[in-house]
């Protein structure tokens, strides 16, 4: 089984490559960020909970997050592995993750790291903005957004890391490029 962690800060391009690797390795895809607008726009009661938070560009809470995601994983007993698009975003999360994988005798496979500096982060989600209306792409919420992703979520880095899974892949450049790098590294798994 192929689990793969598709690792990198807001408008590093990882839901774009992530559509061309479950279509390349017919992967399932597994998006916090998705799920949670899927709740908010259905009105759910965790919708309901998050809404605000998620509004504000703050991580949901821990719990909360890894509920849902072990929820969605468990529709997909068949499935010849994930890839995780915006988690783990903390380490507590990625210790609940591996916990979870080890349980039933899997690993992470790789984690790869879309690495984008911040001015272009910047860049696409003023862009990304005009066309999907995103309440959390706003100029405010994105330095609340970025600041998350350098307070809590680099520390996962380091995490993977120190167990040799991490691999770095340039996010900057051609769409196609980008994603024949990701192809590559996963293949030399
Ligand atoms: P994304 O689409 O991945 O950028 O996620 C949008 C928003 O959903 C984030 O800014 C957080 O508020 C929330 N979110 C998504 N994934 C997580 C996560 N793994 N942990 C906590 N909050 C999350």
């Amino acid at each position: 089984m192929l689990n793969i962690v598709l690792f990198g800060p807001p408008g590093a391009g990882k839901g774009t490559q992530s559509e061309r690797l479950i279509e390349k390795f017919g992967l399932v895809h597994l998006s916090t960020g998705d799920m949670f607008r899927m709740h908010i726009s259905e009105n759910t009661e965790l919708g309901q909970k998050v809404k605000q938070i998620i509004s504000d560009g703050l991580l949901v809470d821990d719990s909360i997050t890894f509920a849902m995601l072990e929820f969605e994983m468990s529709k997909h007993p068949e499935s010849k592995g994930f890839i995780f698009d915006g988690f783990p975003r903390t380490v507590s999360q990625a210790e609940s993750l591996d916990k979870y994988l080890a349980d039933k005798g899997l690993i992470i496979s790789k984690v790869l790291q879309l690495d984008v500096n911040e001015d272009v982060i910047k860049e696409r989600i003023a862009l990304r903005q005009k066309v999907s209306g995103r309440a959390d792409d706003g100029a405010d919420k994105l330095i609340k957004r970025i600041d998350e992703y350098f307070s809590k979520t680099v520390h996962v880095l380091p995490y993977y890391a120190s167990q040799n899974k991490l691999e770095k892949i340039s996010g900057v450049g051609e769409i196609d490029v980008i994603s024949a790098n990701l192809f590559d590294a996963i293949s030399a798994i």
